[in-house]
């Protein structure tokens, strides 16, 4: 077996298994690299840009733009670029849409994330949990037969990818006459979909499209027809404010927002769109199942068949000694990311997008010389 250091800082880097910050495809971190010297056409390190700048006005149009193509999405959503994570839109979500409504807003508990969500809007008012899949270690989710949905919720939240767990939704849920709202964190942008179906669609960078201090919000004009005025919540906190303010309302990540643009470019550009970037992860998620399942049962799935997410394969070693044992052979192969969520153990593969099929075959083939020592 090669040791660490005979393995190139690229070759580690595509070899990354994170579940976050995720990996990132090779030609937008030698752009982003650039940029740090020198932004194409702004004649400045990307660092000492100004956010007010024609140059990143035109960062922030085109990237709007590349959002709404890519999702296939109309003029009436409005496309975000906030701060404070995912977990920041657990708290904005129910500050606008469920302060004060007499009705409970409908979340779905399917894992560690949206169990985050839960105490936030349960602070800003009636919650109703429609399925929980803790009884059974959150390994699937609910047919459509397990939920019934009511007509007069506020909003319906889901999480469309648990990363910890490794499951994801292969359809869209809940009722047209109900908004959707979705995070979608740790699959946003990673296979086509029908997303004009959700009100409201959230998703941090640091998974899938970019590097941690974005989260991209995606929002249509109607939600936020009951919210509260104009002026009544925190400004930061106020989508109406961000709206207005065209995601500039105090200093904005700009390197990051880049990051998010250069792998947008990077998906319509070298890929050719959702359709392809869909099929080829799920060509790695095959390869890497298809390892899982032909293992006699040393390697073991954690998700039901059904729900397996295309982006965080789960999955358990026979013993801890044996785990501890693939996570070393596996690291000096050049293999990093690869330990679970402290909150589940076991092995996660992430396959975000910028993780090419060679950097799973590698994976299996540790996988198969494991085993058979
Ligand atoms: C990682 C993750 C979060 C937390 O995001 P932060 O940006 O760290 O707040 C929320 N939701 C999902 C689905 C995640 O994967």
């Amino acid at each position: 077996m090669e040791s660490i250091e005979t393995v190139s800082i690229d070759e580690r880097n595509r070899l990354n298994f994170s579940g976050g910050p995720g990996v990132l495809p090779d030609t937008v971190l030698r752009q982003a690299q650039e940029a740090i010297r020198e932004a194409p056409g702004a004649g400045l390190s990307i660092l000492g840009i100004s956010h007010r700048s024609d140059w990143f006005a035109s960062v922030v149009a085109e990237l709007q733009d590349n959002v709404r193509s890519l999702l296939g999405l109309p003029d009436n959503y409005h496309v975000l670029f906030l701060q404070g994570g995912a977990t920041q839109q657990f708290t904005m979500v129910p500050m606008a849409l469920l302060a004060g409504r007499a009705n409970p807003a409908e979340y779905l508990h399917t894992g560690y994330w949206s169990g985050k969500a839960l105490p936030e809007a349960r602070r800003e008012g009636l919650v109703r949990v429609l399925w929980s899949g803790e009884p059974h270690g959150y390994d699937r989710l609910p047919a459509d037969n397990e939920l019934a949905f009511a007509p007069d919720a506020p909003y319906l939240h889901y999480v469309s990818n648990e990363t910890v767990e490794g499951l994801q939704f292969h359809r869209v849920l809940g009722r047209d006459d109900v908004p959707r709202i979705c995070d979608m964190s740790s699959d946003f942008l990673s296979a086509p979909g029908d997303f004009s179906k959700f009100s409201l669609i959230y998703a941090h960078a640091q998974k899938n499209i970019g590097p941690a201090g974005v989260t991209v919000v995606v929002m249509k004009d109607e939600l936020l027809k009951d919210a509260p005025a104009p002026g009544v919540l925190p400004g930061f906190l106020d989508y109406h404010e961000q709206i207005k303010a065209s995601s500039i309302l105090n200093t904005p990540p700009v390197f990051a927002i880049y990051v998010v643009l250069l792998v947008t470019r990077w998906l319509r550009g070298e890929i050719g769109g959702l359709t392809a970037m869909g099929r080829i992860n799920a060509a790695k998620a095959d390869l890497l199942y298809r390892q899982i399942d032909d293992s006699g049962g040393f390697y073991q799935a954690h998700a039901a068949r059904p729900d397996r997410s295309t982006m965080n394969v789960t999955f358990r070693l026979p013993t801890p000694e044996l785990h501890y044992r693939f996570i070393e052979m596996a690291a000096r192969a050049g293999l990093s990311g690869l330990s679970g969520h402290r909150s589940i153990g076991g092995i996660r593969a992430s396959l975000y997008n910028g993780m090419q099929l060679a950097a799973v075959e590698k994976l299996v083939e540790v996988m198969r010389d494991f085993q058979s020592r």
